[in-house]
């Protein structure tokens, strides 16, 4: 098996990821999350927002509603550009979009096979249409007109259902359609439009001076043509982003800044700090009102992909939003000169960049990144392949699993009760009583819990615990509190 059909197969298996509505057949490209994904997700969102809020003096947070007036994505220019040129194989049916594609010479020969049942697999040949395209399956070039993709999702607002308005033997009149529009809203495609559109909500109730930073972590929505790699594009899925507005003529030096930033990031947290880079935009990859953006990027299984963006958006957004709503998104300060009129006092758009994570992203990269395999020794002496996911202790959803050795003798509530007490000091546990000492350890070793707590009929009388390390599975036999002392101080260390 490769790697990703292992990592797909673990999140199953022991909770971190279901296919939504799986009873049902499933809804392809939407997943739930478990039990142990939900500790995973939270770990992550939680590292993310301790190292670019918490411990930072000028940036603050945002939780903005996911569905915002709908003149922000007209602005932002998300309804007019959001939209994809979808094209339809005659041959193969496959799906794609066109502009993806690398283009041919109109009018020049290809050949491709044939799928129609008549001639099977038949050699054909051809030539190239108008719009350069032939489909990157077959190689055919008689594909259908180009037609317009939206990847946002809408939604309507308002009592009557719009649907409800169909009449199928007359087409809605000119009044309907309008009325639909009109109340037309959507899902957000990104987090990012809504730091812009209250920047300065934010920036005067908080009294802050640039260079500052809005953050937020949350949901959002794109009908993606092309779902793929399990969780790595889906139509729904979770952002951490950052807006960092600063002073014009410093946007070099804190994309630089940042870029650095959250790749060391990355590498903190991860095993391999190899298969963690960054990769400069070159010019043709640059979004127009871009200047310079580089791309987070990590060895996936199938190869170096986007896993974070850090973009110099220059001051596209506030002056898109100020245009769009009229309201005057720019920033006064008045010790700095103006270095338009040489007077003191500079009223000035600030420019921005946008470290944009993607969490769901972050998540399937920690765990094919923590996969390990090793030979080792089980319990009845036998060797054999090993795996376990080598999480980060912070990243790990639990932190510690205390297993007594049988559920009778007094042992459950010793392990219960050790539990209870070393929940006070924050620490996220198990007591787990199900199944063979030697199974159980497997089990904490899939899912990364770094130390496994026996508790045995000895620890009865002399207070003692076995810890076994999940990454060597070196065993130590410590006093309770230096059991705790050695799980707690796995979290400070690194
Ligand atoms: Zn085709």
């Amino acid at each position: 098996m490769d790697l990703m059909t292992k990592v797909v197969s673990l999140c199953k298996r022991r909770g971190f990821v279901f296919q939504s509505s799986e009873i049902y057949g499933g809804l392809k490209s939407f997943y739930d999350y478990g039990p142990l994904g939900v500790d995973l997700k939270k770990n992550i969102a939680k590292l993310w927002w301790d190292d670019m809020v918490d411990n930072r003096e000028n940036v603050v947070g945002l939780d903005s509603s996911i569905i915002m007036h709908p003149r922000v994505w007209q602005s932002s220019g998300h309804v007019s550009n959001f939209s994809d040129p979808l094209v339809d194989c005659l041959n193969c049916k496959a799906r794609f979009r066109g502009d993806k594609q690398p283009s041919l010479a109109p009018g020049s020969t290809v050949t491709w096979r044939s799928k129609a049942s008549g001639d099977n697999n038949v050699l054909k040949t051809g030539q190239v249409g108008d719009h350069g395209y032939v489909c990157p399956e077959c190689g055919c070039p008689h594909l259908s007109q180009p037609r317009d993709f939206s990847g946002l999702f809408k939604t309507f607002l308002g009592a009557v259902d719009p649907l409800s308005c169909i009449n199928p033997s007359t087409p809605p009149s000119q009044a309907a359609i309008d009325h639909l529009l009109s109340q037309t809203v959507y899902l957000r495609p990104e987090t990012a439009q809504a730091m812009f559109i209250q920047f300065l909500n934010v920036q005067k109730s908080m009294g802050l001076k640039v260079p500052f930073g809005i953050a937020q972590h949350g949901k959002s929505f794109r009908n993606e043509i092309v779902v793929e790699h399990f969780i790595f594009r889906s139509c729904e899925f979770e952002q951490m982003e950052m807006e960092f507005f600063c002073e014009p003529g410093t946007e070099k030096e804190w994309l630089s800044y940042w870029s650095e930033n959250r790749l060391s990031w990355y590498q903190k947290y991860g095993n391999h700090r190899d298969n963690f880079r960054l990769r400069a935009h070159d010019s043709s990859e640059l979004a127009h009102y871009s200047d310079a953006c580089y791309d987070i990027e990590y060895q996936y299984p199938w190869g170096w992909d986007e896993l974070e963006g850090v973009a110099s958006r220059g001051d596209y957004d506030l002056h898109a939003h100020s245009q769009g709503s009229k309201a005057k998104l720019s920033y006064f300060d008045p010790k700095k000169t103006d270095p338009a009129t040489g007077k003191v006092g500079w009223r000035y758009m600030p420019k921005v960049i946008e470290p944009a994570a993607g969490l769901t992203r972050a998540f399937l990269c920690f765990l094919l990144d923590a996969y390990s395999e090793s030979r080792g020794v089980t319990s009845t002496g036998e060797e054999k392949n090993r795996f376990f996911l080598n999480l980060h202790p912070l990243l790990a959803p639990y932190k510690a699993a205390i297993l007594p050795l049988s559920k009778d003798d007094g042992l459950m509530t010793l392990a219960h009760s050790l539990g209870k007490e070393w929940r006070k000091s924050g620490l996220k546990l198990t007591v787990d009583g199900y199944q063979s000492i030697g199974k159980r350890y497997a089990k904490h070793d899939e899912i990364g819990t770094p130390y496994a707590v026996t508790v045995d009929h000895q620890s009865l009388v002399d207070h003692h615990v076995t810890v076994r390390n999940r990454n060597t599975t070196h065993q130590v036999r410590v006093p309770f509190k230096q059991a705790q002392l050695m799980i707690t101080e796995s979290l400070e260390r690194r």
